[in-house]
């Protein structure tokens, strides 16, 4: 680093202060741990000033944080988060998965907003400093095939309200518990958007994982939601191209008039601008699939319309659709409604189709240690 050069982001710089007051574990399937609000003991944050740079990062109790009214994320949305998850394995290990695709990705999110830019394995390392710290008790090794989500988070925190690029901001990291997921033996639910709600669009930021591309869906997921389905199908322009359902990428398994059995979703550079999130799972399913099963499956990441999709349904082409995400990993989808239309798709007991339930079992053995794998991050 040269003499005038600002602090980057060091984890070796960690200043610890364990918690006097530990908290306790909420029951197994209880409303408590459905809530999504009970964190673990610890949590890391980072404080950065363009004046500064990175402080030293810090190691301390689970608690609230103090912002002036007037911070920047209050008003003008400079935020941008990750969602990870950290796995207690069959073999007792604690691991992660991939996760420098996350700490990647999370520096393309906060540079889109003009949030600071730090370097991401200082990032990964204060992640699995605080998973390594919280992991053993929030994960008893009694509990195999268990997680926690992890929330790495960046708010510009500047306490004035002029509209301008960030001068200081925060950068921490949670442990939250997440329910269980349970599959849906029937597949889930998707409801097409419409014209009038669109998620992302050239020129935008649907390929960055901020704050702004979540609250604006959620008057659709609602509506959504009231009327029995699970989430929104994105659909975007006049042709209704397919993007991503809910926050989660999007598949569907066809096969082609010519009887080729295809895997496709919307490609990650769509001509005039990228539309969805270039999400770890995804790119895992497609991975896999190359590697694995690429003899019955041809891989197709292009631009495709709920036109072809309903086409082939209606011509009994149309195998599977599910969608693919961190946080509700992989999930079978069981019937897409589209204007007037209601498409239905068989499922199998654990709610996925064939190829879904394949990919899903190769994966859950990677993250909980049943296949030794380099996807497989040990902590
Ligand atoms: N799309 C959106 C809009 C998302 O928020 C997410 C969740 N991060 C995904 C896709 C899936 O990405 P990943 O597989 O990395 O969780």
């Amino acid at each position: 680093q040269p003499a005038d050069a600002l602090p980057e982001l060091n984890a070796a710089n960690l200043e610890t202060n364990f918690t006097d007051a530990p908290r306790s574990l909420p029951h197994r399937g209880s409303p408590e741990e459905a809530s999504q609000s009970v964190c673990t003991d610890h949590m890391v944050t980072c404080q950065w000033t363009a004046q500064t740079g990175w402080q030293a990062p810090k190691l301390h109790a689970y608690g609230p944080l103090q912002l002036m009214p007037t911070a920047s994320v209050l008003h003008y949305a400079t935020e941008c988060f990750e969602g990870m998850k950290l796995y207690r394995g069959f073999d007792g290990k604690l691991r992660l998965f991939r996760p420098k695709l996350n700490t990647a990705r999370m520096l393309m999110s906060a540079t889109r907003i003009a949030l600071p830019a730090f370097n991401p394995e200082e990032l990964l390392k204060l992640i699995v400093t605080l998973c390594a710290t919280d992991g053993p008790k929030w994960l008893p090794k009694e509990r195999p095939g268990s997680f926690l989500y992890i929330r790495p988070t960046m708010i510009a925190n500047d306490p004035a309200l002029g509209v301008q690029k960030p001068k200081q901001a925060l950068l921490y990291v949670i442990l939250c518990c997440f329910p269980e997921m349970d599959a849906k033996p029937a597949g889930m639910k998707l409801l097409a958007s419409k014209e009038d709600m669109v998620r992302a669009w050239p020129g935008g930021f649907g390929f960055a994982k901020v704050g702004a591309n979540y609250g604006p869906t959620l008057v659709c997921q609602g509506e959504a939601r009231a009327r029995g389905y699970d989430q929104i199908l994105w659909l975007y322009g006049k042709e209704g191209q397919v993007t991503e359902a809910g926050a989660s990428n999007f598949f569907v398994v066809w096969r082609t008039p010519e009887g080729k059995t295809q895997l496709v979703t919307a490609p990650l550079s769509n001509g005039g601008g990228q539309l969805i999130l270039d999400g770890v799972t995804r790119r895992s399913v497609v991975e896999l699939v190359s590697t694995r099963l690429h003899d019955e499956l041809e891989i197709v990441e292009r631009k495709y319309d709920i036109g072809e999709v309903m086409k082939a349904a209606d011509e009994g082409r149309l195998l599977e659709a599910f969608a693919a995400g961190t946080a509700f990993f992989i999930a079978g989808v069981g019937e897409i409604a589209w204007k007037e239309r209601v498409l239905k798709l068989k499922v199998g007991d654990d709610g996925c189709g064939k190829y879904a339930g394949q990919v899903k079992a190769w994966m859950r053995e990677i993250m909980y240690g049943k296949e030794d794998n380099a996807w497989g991050y040990v902590v």
